[in-house]
């Protein structure tokens, strides 16, 4: 793929390119359509954009030079169209991609990620987070850079999704608990500082992992289609939440909404870092159910790792039943707290919590049913998210928003 972002082969007639300057303003939005799966054809295009199929035709080919997504020039039957024939309209192969890069309790992991949240390649997890922030995003954006040498695609850009809240505007990381980053790091500035030095073209974000996670459940995974979407998962250590309206992430007014680790979900429970009690954080994490479990950590591997291992290898031990048990019992007392604040019309969860909720559906759905008052009433659907390294994807999706807001704007000015 080259860097060449002409976008219109010359000598095309002028009776196109008053279509497509019509067309314009439906480029971002077509190709949003196609990223999200939402435009399998040039005529489900044509109506999703309430558009002429002409101008459907100029913008799906202007995405095409572009290089973004393929047009199948022979028409073929499209499955569920109202019978006429329609162009398929797929991702572009070898199209350009974002460089994720993700940080948690137990390591970090940088990942190349192609429209429609793929993942082209990854970095192995690296298993140790230094104390300076710069060191670990230099690490990982060095590695990104030499997956970018490896497979010669375009960057659009650099997204970070982190294990703690990130203040908006600044991008301080306001409570990287679990790491031993300083409270306040500047993490957003670290980390464009790192992307330049490691020579990656395209601006740099910065996210909360949760809210990264729901932001690409929401456009991939099994968050689509929800208007209210709650996410709650645990990282590695701690508990998050995350919540998209409307297809955005309300993040509150400084970046900050849905802290939901700090939710008491147990009066008597152990102290928790905020300087509360029994917080969701210390009570439904990997550590909580290693502890309840009375089990040890192991030095084998991550703590969500050994968690999970324990619930799918152990579930029959009558005493790691009992603390997974204890653990729905706790999760469920938070949801339906969030439930009756937030009424969403899905919840998806996410690492342990996703294990919990595979493991005893019946018993966390009738927690968040008996304690919530809009639970009661029909039921909130509660459902396991499907991406793998849906955090890593979120953090892309972030380098991606420019180019789906702009894609003329954003790919001719790298
Ligand atoms: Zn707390």
């Amino acid at each position: 793929m080259s860097g060449d972002a002409n976008p219109r082969p010359a000598g095309e007639g002028t009776t196109s390119r008053a279509r497509l300057d019509r067309g314009r303003g439906a480029l971002g939005p077509a190709l949003e359509l196609v990223h999200t799966g939402r435009a399998p054809t040039r005529s489900v295009l044509t109506a999703e954009l309430g558009v002429t199929r002409a101008t459907a035709g100029a913008v799906a080919a202007e995405l095409e030079a572009l290089g973004l997504i393929r047009v199948d020039a022979r028409p073929g039957a499209a499955a569920g169209s109202q019978g006429r024939p329609s162009h398929r309209l797929e991702l572009a192969e070898e199209g350009p991609v974002a460089l994720a890069a993700q940080v948690h309790a137990d390591g970090f992991r940088a990942a190349l990620v192609g429209l429609g949240g793929r993942i082209v390649a990854t970095t192995p997890s690296c298993e140790a987070v230094d104390a300076d922030p710069a060191k670990v995003l230099g690490a990982a954006m060095d590695a990104g850079a030499d997956l970018l040498r490896r497979t010669g695609r375009r960057c659009v850009g650099a997204g970070l999704a982190v294990p703690s809240a990130v203040t908006e505007p600044e991008g301080l990381a306001l409570n990287p608990l679990h790491l031993a980053w300083p409270v306040g790091a500047p993490v957003r500035e670290v980390f464009a500082e790192r992307v330049r030095a490691a020579g990656i073209s395209g601006p740099a974000f910065v996210g909360n992992d949760v809210n990264l996670a729901a932001l690409a459940e929401h456009r991939h995974g099994a968050g689509r289609g929800a208007r209210d979407l709650l996410c709650v998962a645990t990282g590695h250590r701690g508990v998050g939440g995350a919540l998209v309206l409307d297809g955005r992430l309300h993040t509150g007014s400084s970046g900050l909404a849905l802290e939901v680790g700090h939710l008491t979900v147990n009066p008597e429970g152990g102290p928790c870092h905020c300087g509360g009690r029994g917080c969701l954080d210390v009570e439904a994490d990997p550590l909580a159910l290693l502890t309840t479990a009375g089990r040890e950590p192991g030095p084998e591997g991550s703590l969500l790792h050994q968690a999970n291992e324990l619930i799918r290898e152990e579930y029959g031990d009558p005493v790691v039943r009992t603390a997974a048990e204890a653990l729905i019992d706790r999760l469920g007392l938070g949801l339906a707290g969030l439930v009756n604040i937030l009424n969403p019309d899905r919840i998806i969860l996410g690492g342990l919590h996703r294990t919990l909720l595979d493991a005893d559906p019946d018993r966390l759905r009738a927690v968040v049913a008996d304690r919530s008052l809009w639970g009661r009433s029909g039921g909130v659907p509660i459902l396991a998210c499907t991406l793998d390294h849906n955090s890593l994807v979120g953090a892309a999706e972030l380098a991606w928003q420019p180019v789906l807001d702009d894609p003329l704007g954003a790919l001719s000015a790298a």
